[in-house]
C-alpha cells in the first residue's frame, strides 16, 4: 500500500476561475425553522450497529424521536428517551440515581450494546445535569465491555446535522494513537456507498482506509500525524477540529456529490497518496462517464430551472454546486445555517460568481425573498414545506437528502432524481 508522500499531483481539469469564494454573504440572525441535533440519532443508530443512544430529555424529545423514526419497526430498538421531569436543584441527586438505574437495567438486558451514548437535550432540568460526569461514573462500572460517552443534541444553538458532528467529536478521544499512514473518511455514509468507495480506494491502491463512524464500536480508527482525512459531510466542523488536534490532516476537496464532486474528492486522496495521473484516470474514468450519462436525462428536466435553498442541513452549498454545474439549474439563493469557509472553500470556488449566499436565518425575510424570486423548486425543512406547497411552490425536504444515499458516482443520478421527481409530479398535476 502507498504511504503519504509528495509527488506531482493529479491535475484537476475543473475551472474555478468563476467561483464565489470571496463573495459577500448575507448574514441573518433571526427566528429559525430547523430540527435539533437529536435527529442525527435516526441515521447514526443504523450506522454504528452495536451502539445505543439514550436521550436524557423531556417528553418533547421522546415525541420527536418517535415521530421522526416512527415508521421503522425494531425488534430491538437502539435508542430511547430517559425522561427527566421538572426537578429543582435538590432533586439532581435523584436524577443521577435514576439515570444510573435506567442505564444499569438497559445494559443488563442488552449485552449486545457495546457503546452507549448519553445524549443531552435542551430542557433546563437536563442542562443542570452533568452528563459528562455521569458518563465517566457509569464507564467505571461497565468498562471494558461497554464504552459510555456523552454529547449534546440540544436544539438551542444547533441544527439537526450537528448532532452527528457532536457524536463523532465525542468519539475522537477514544481513538488509539498511531503514526502509520492511513486515510480516514469522516462522516456517516450508507453502507452501500462506503463499500463502493472502498472498492475505488482499493483500485487506486490507497490505504489503509478506515471509515468513521465505524460499523462496530470496536472498529474505531486510530489517529495521528500521518492520518489524512477526507470529510464526507460538510457539517463536521467540531469533529475535524478535534481530529486535527490529534495531528490528522484534512485533505481539501469538494464533497462527493455528483460526478464532478466525487472525482475531485477522490483526486484529493490520490494526490496525498501518490497515485499516478494515468492510474487515477484509468480507475475513475469509466465510473465518472457512466455517472455523467445517467445524469443526462435529468438535465433535460432540470436545466434552466430555478432553485432556492432555505438553510437546514448544511448540505446546501455542495448541492447547489452539483445542481448548477452538472444539471444547469439556476441558483436564486443558497441559504445555509452555517458557512464553514475553510471546509467549503473548494465548493464556493465552483459556484457561479453571482450566487446569492446567505448564512443563518430570519425566516420571515427569507420567505419574502423566496416569494419574490418565484423559484421552480424550494429546498427547505419540514416546517416550511407545507405552507410553501399551499402557496403553490414545489418543495423538496432537506432532511430527505440526509437520509438518502446520495454520495458517489453510482448515486449521482439518484440525487438528481430527488429534484426531478417533485418537478415532474407538479408538471403532471398541472398538465
Ligand atoms: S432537544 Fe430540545 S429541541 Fe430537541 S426535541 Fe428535545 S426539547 Fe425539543
Amino acid at each position: 500500500m502507498n504511504a503519504v508522500i509528495d509527488i506531482k499531483p493529479v491535475e484537476s481539469t475543473v475551472n474555478t476561475t468563476l467561483g464565489c469564494a470571496d463573495a459577500p454573504v448575507l448574514k441573518e440572525r433571526g427566528q429559525r425553522e430547523v430540527f435539533c441535533g437529536l435527529t442525527g440519532i435516526i441515521w447514526l443508530h443504523r450506522k454504528i450497529q452495536d451502539a445505543f443512544f439514550l436521550v436524557v430529555g423531556s417528553r418533547t424529545c421522546a415525541h420527536l424521536l418517535q415521530s421522526a423514526a416512527g415508521v421503522m419497526i425494531f425488534a430491538e430498538p437502539r435508542f430511547a428517551t430517559a425522561i427527566i421531569d421538572e426537578r429543582d436543584l435538590a432533586g439532581l441527586a435523584d436524577a443521577n440515581t435514576e439515570l444510573d438505574r435506567v442505564v444499569t437495567r438497559l445494559l443488563d438486558r442488552r449485552p449486545d450494546i457495546k457503546m452507549l451514548f448519553l445524549v443531552g437535550s435542551c430542557p433546563s432540568e437536563v442542562i443542570k445535569l452533568d452528563l459528562s460526569r455521569a458518563a465517566q461514573r457509569l464507564s467505571k462500572t461497565f468498562a471494558p465491555s461497554v464504552r459510555i460517552l456523552n454529547y449534546s443534541g440540544s436544539g438551542i444553538e444547533t441544527t439537526f446535522t450537528q448532532g452527528e458532528d457532536a457524536c463523532l467529536a465525542s468519539l475522537v478521544p477514544e481513538m488509539a494513537a498511531s503514526t502509520a499512514p492511513a486515510l480516514m473518511v469522516v462522516g456517516a455514509l450508507a453502507d452501500v456507498v462506503e463499500d463502493q468507495f472502498k472498492r475505488l480506494f482499493d483500485a487506486l491502491d490507497i490505504g489503509p482506509v478506515q471509515f468513521f463512524p465505524p460499523r462496530h464500536a470496536a472498529e474505531l480508527p486510530a489517529v495521528g500525524p500521518n492520518t489524512r482525512f477526507l470529510l464526507a459531510q460538510p457539517f463536521l466542523a467540531d469533529t475535524a477540529r478535534v481530529l486535527e488536534a490529534r495531528g490528522a490532516q484534512r485533505l481539501t476537496a469538494p464533497f462527493p456529490l455528483g460526478a464532478e464532486g466525487t472525482t475531485e474528492w477522490l483526486r484529493a486522496a490520490a494526490n496525498a497518496f501518490g497515485v499516478s495521473p494515468s492510474r487515477f484516470e484509468r480507475v475513475v474514468a469509466p465510473k465518472r462517464e457512466r455517472a455523467q450519462m445517467a445524469l443526462a436525462r435529468h438535465q433535460e428536466i432540470l436545466t434552466g430551472k430555478r432553485i432556492f435553498f432555505f438553510p437546514d442541513s448544511q448540505l446546501e452549498v455542495p448541492l447547489a454546486r452539483f445542481l448548477s454545474r452538472e444539471l444547469g439549474m439556476t441558483l436564486t439563493e443558497v441559504g445555509s445555517p452555517y458557512l464553514h469557509r475553510q471546509h467549503l472553500a473548494s465548493e464556493m470556488a465552483l459556484l457561479p460568481a453571482n450566487t446569492m449566499l446567505s448564512e443563518g436565518q430570519d425566516v420571515e425575510r427569507q420567505l419574502d425573498r423566496c416569494r419574490a424570486a418565484k423559484p421552480d423548486i424550494v429546498v427547505c425543512g419540514l416546517g416550511l414545506a407545507n405552507p410553501l406547497e399551499n402557496e403553490g411552490f414545489t418543495t423538496k425536504w432537506a432532511i430527505e437528502l440526509v437520509f438518502t444515499p446520495i454520495q458517489g458516482y453510482e448515486q449521482a443520478a439518484d440525487l438528481a432524481e430527488l429534484f426531478t421527481r417533485p418537478l415532474t409530479r407538479r408538471m403532471k398535476l398541472h398538465a
